[in-house]
C-alpha cells in the first residue's frame, strides 16, 4: 500500500532527479547534497560543548563537562550532536518535521554523518528511534526519528530496533521547563519486551535534544532492560 509517507519519498526522489538545489539559498548545489558549500560553512556547527551531554559551552571554556553533568552524570553514556539548534537549523528541522520536507531530513542526516562519523568510536549494535504517539504520527504522517535512524543505519550498516513505544499521548514538550518535561514524560514510554537489547551497545536517535529529559528517560528504560551502553545521537542541541 502506498501511503502518504511513500508519496513524499517518491516526490523527494523526483526532486533529486530534476535538480540539486541548495535548500537554504536555492542556488544549484553542484554536490551530492542539496546544500551549497557557502551555506554549509555558515551553519551553526557545534564546536565547544560538554563531552557528555553536548551542551554548547563558551568557546574559551576550560571545563570539558557542563556543570550539570559534573554534579550528576546522565543516564546515557554520551550525546553526539552535529549542530546548535539555532537559525537556520531550527527552520530546517521544523520544515522536515511539520511540513514533511523529507529532503531536509536527508540533508540533515548527511551533515550529521559528515560531522560526527569519526567521533563515534565503537559503533553501536543497534539504533533506537525515539517513538512518538500514534496520534501524532498519524497527524504528521511519519516519525522523524525513524526516518533519521533508517538513513543513519543504512549509511553505517547498523540495524534499527523499535524497542520502545509511546503508549500515552503527551502534551508537546515545547515551551515547558525541565521539571514540567520530566513530569510530562513520566510513564510516557514503555519497553517492547520483544526487543532484545541485553548487553547491547545502543544509540537512541532524536532530532533535537533540549533538556535531556527524553534522552535520560529512553536511556534509563533501555538500561533497565539490560542494555550495556546507551548513547544519544541527535542532529542539533539547544544552547
Ligand atoms: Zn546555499
Ligand atoms: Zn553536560
Amino acid at each position: 500500500m502506498v501511503n502518504r509517507f511513500h508519496i513524499s519519498r517518491i516526490k523527494n526522489l523526483s526532486y533529486r532527479l530534476i535538480q540539486g538545489r541548495c535548500i537554504l539559498c536555492q542556488s544549484p548545489s553542484r554536490r551530492d547534497i542539496d546544500l551549497c558549500s557557502p551555506c554549509e560553512s555558515e551553519l551553526p556547527w557545534l564546536t565547544t560543548c560538554c563531552n557528555c551531554c553536548a551542551l554548547p559551552l563558551p568557546a574559551k571554556s576550560r571545563q570539558n563537562r557542563c556543570g550539570r553533568c559534573l554534579r550528576k552524570a546522565p543516564d546515557f553514556h554520551q550525546c553526539i550532536a552535529a549542530l546548535r539548534y539555532d537559525f537556520p537549523v531550527d527552520r530546517l528541522i521544523a520544515g522536515f518535521k511539520h511540513q514533511k520536507k523529507l529532503h531536509y531530513g536527508a540533508v540533515l542526516s548527511k551533515l550529521w554523518l559528515g560531522r560526527c562519523a569519526d567521533q563515534l568510536g565503537p559503533l553501536p549494535d543497534a539504533l533506537i528511534p525515539v517513538p512518538i504517539h500514534w496520534r501524532r504520527r498519524l497527524q504528521r504522517g511519519f516519525n522523524q526519528s525513524i526516518v533519521l535512524a533508517n538513513d543513519l543505519g543504512n549509511a553505517l550498516n547498523i540495524p534499527v530496533y523499535h524497542a520502545v513505544k509511546h503508549p500515552r499521548a503527551t502534551h508537546s514538550q515545547q515551551g515547558l521547563n525541565a521539571a514540567a518535561r520530566r513530569k510530562n514524560l513520566h510513564h510516557a514510554f514503555a519497553f517492547l519486551p520483544s526487543a532484545d537489547v541485553k548487553n547491547k551497545h545502543l544509540a537512541v536517535i532524536d532530532d533535537v535534544v533540549t533538556t535531556t529529559a527524553t534522552a535520560n528517560t529512553m536511556a534509563a528504560i533501555l538500561a533497565r532492560n539490560g542494555a550495556a551502553r546507551v548513547d544519544i545521537w541527535c542532529l542539533a542541541r539547544t544552547p
